[in-house]
């Protein structure tokens, strides 16, 4: 038999595999990471993020633990606010529907903070999200929806900085290392087999933790799983995550768990690439939906646009825009709304038209049927309580009345020139089954044991998300169940 590769194999080098593999190493374990992706190319989804993370905070002070480096004049001019665990529990809760499994949400909630400050310490810096996160009112930035804080340099910066305390502490990492098998005599992990440099091989180690993302980037899966249609969503991140890690579990008998067809998609730029574009990064998505008003092919409304916070509706309507004939909608906006449009409204080659009447706004557009435009937003306008002052940073009540869709706040006339249209089909974001795991981060099979040795973390875990996710969960649950995973895997090893 092979001397083994390492004690500790994570298969994987995003956000969740890297936590798994710092904390690994703290327990004293030799951890090598394999990696599916080129270099240049690395990183998977935790890559393409903007780097913003949901924590619980009891205000500026919690704020300061995170970033040191705050300015005075910077904690004079901001509202920080709080996010309690309550809070962050009732998000959870909300938004699937109370599926979600209580020993999962009680760990993501109550070791989020800890979790954000052990990162800090192992080389990750954290920033204020002033961009995108908080308006400015009465010269003072305020903070809404409860999420705060970035890591410096966004998706890009966060992969830096992992990669450099991986390396710091002697994880190796194997690039275009694929992992293809568990090695698994029947009672125990032993290691996994790769395809490394065009040739086969046989990995071994003590106990195995996978964090290689879910099924996003598999368009037979995706159709498998999700439905039909799915098969021509945009991918919006890593090419890499092929359902490798869960596919891998499964077939030695790993017990599948949580919401399999469901997903976090969002609107995204009409017509990007198949796959993230890591130039681009995130700059695809259209997010100030909140504050204008969708249209379908047809002319016609079909969500809430502000039903809630962007960040607790932008995750489920990617799959709103899907279900529209076309799989297409477009985002229409105002004079009053436009200087509100995030940064990536102003990326070159958004697919957008703009005009000074409606009429002409729609025949720009082609692919709207005119007529039913012009009367949906008539009756929209019609039904806007003008009364109601608009606000950005509070669910402002500002509604329509009477519409068959109702648009719940921040319900503003689309009547004053110019107008802006922006294309939009649906962009996935990851999956949301998975594995199911214990609270020590251990894979369970089918009838609940742990299996020896095989630990998961990240997007591959099922059971956290399930038909909507509060935004930047996903950074916080790799960075929170890698911890525990990685903890878990080289304390096993050890004792091996
Ligand atoms: C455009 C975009 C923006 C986002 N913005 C945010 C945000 O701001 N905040 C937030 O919280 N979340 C955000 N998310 C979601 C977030 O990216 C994920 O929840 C999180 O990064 C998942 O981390 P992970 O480590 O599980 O997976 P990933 O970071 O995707 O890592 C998986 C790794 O596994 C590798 N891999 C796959 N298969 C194999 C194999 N067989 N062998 C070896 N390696 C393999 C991949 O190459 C990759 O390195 C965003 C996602 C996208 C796509």
């Amino acid at each position: 038999m092979s001397a083994p590769a390492a004690d500790v194999i994570v298969v994987g080098a995003g956000n969740a595999a890297f936590c798994a593999a710092l904390s690994a190493r703290e327990r004293g374990a030799k951890v090598l990471m394999l990696e599916a992706a080129p270099e240049e190319e690395s990183g998977g989804n935790s890559r393409f993020t903007a780097g913003s993370i949901r924590v619980v905070y009891h205000g500026v002070e919690d704020i300061r633990t995170l970033v040191p480096d705050l300015t005075p004049a910077e904690i004079e001019s901001t509202d920080f606010g709080t996010y309690t665990a309550a809070q962050f529990f009732d998000d959870m809760a909300r938004v699937t529907q109370h599926r979600a499994d209580p020993d999962l949400v009680e760990l993501l909630v109550t070791h989020s903070f800890a979790t954000l400050n052990w990162m800090r310490e192992q080389g990750v810096r954290f920033i204020p999200i002033y961009g995108r996160q908080a308006f400015k009112v009465g010269g003072r930035f305020k903070f809404w929806g409860g999420l705060t804080v970035e890591t410096v340099g966004g998706g890009p910066g966060l992969v830096a900085m992992l990669t450099d305390a991986a390396r710091k502490r002697g994880i190796g990492i194997r690039y275009q290392t694929r992992a293809l098998d568990l090695l698994y005599d029947g009672s125990r992990i032993e290691g996994v087999r790769v395809r490394e440099d065009g040739a086969l091989r046989e990995l071994r180690a003590q106990s195995v933790v996978l964090a290689c993302g879910g099924f996003e980037a598999n368009p037979e899966w995706r159709t498998r799983y999700l439905g039909p249609g799915w098969d021509v969503a945009k991918v919006r991140g890593s090419r890499f995550n092929t359902g490798d890690g869960i596919r891998m579990a499964l077939e030695i008998g790993a017990s599948a768990r949580g919401n399999w067809s469901g997903c976090h998609a969002v609107q995204w730029e009409m017509n990007a690439p198949e796959f993230g574009d890591l130039a681009v990064g995130d700059q695809f998505q259209k997010h100030s939906y909140p504050f204008g008003i969708l249209i379908n092919a047809d002319g016609k409304r079909f969500v809430d646009e502000g039903a809630d916070f962007r960040n607790y509706t932008y995750a489920k309507y990617g799959r709103a825009v899907l279900a529209q004939p076309g799989s297409y909608a477009w985002q229409l906006f105002d004079a009053q709304a436009l200087p509100l449009l995030r940064d990536e409204y102003k990326m070159r080659g958004a697919t957008k038209v703009r005009a000074d009447s409606l009429e002409e706004l729609v025949n720009k557009m082609q692919d709207v049927n005119p007529a039913g435009f012009l009367k949906s937003i008539r009756d929209y306008n019609a039904a806007v309580k003008r009364e109601v002052k608009f606000d950005p940073n509070i669910k402002d009540g500002k509604c329509t009345v009477g519409l068959t869709i109702e648009k719940s706040n921040w319900a503003n006339t689309v009547e004053q020139p110019p107008f802006e249209a922006y294309s939009v089909g649906c962009g996935i974001t990851f999956t949301f089954g998975g594995l199911k795991i214990n609270p020590t981060g251990h894979v369970l099979d089918i009838e609940d044991t742990p299996i020896p040795g095989l630990y998961a973390a990240g997007e591959l875990v099922g059971g956290l998300f399930y038909f909507n996710y509060p935004g930047s969960a996903g950074l916080m649950a790799g960075a929170v169940f890698g911890r525990i995973a990685g903890r878990s895997a080289g304390e096993f090893a050890l004792k091996r």
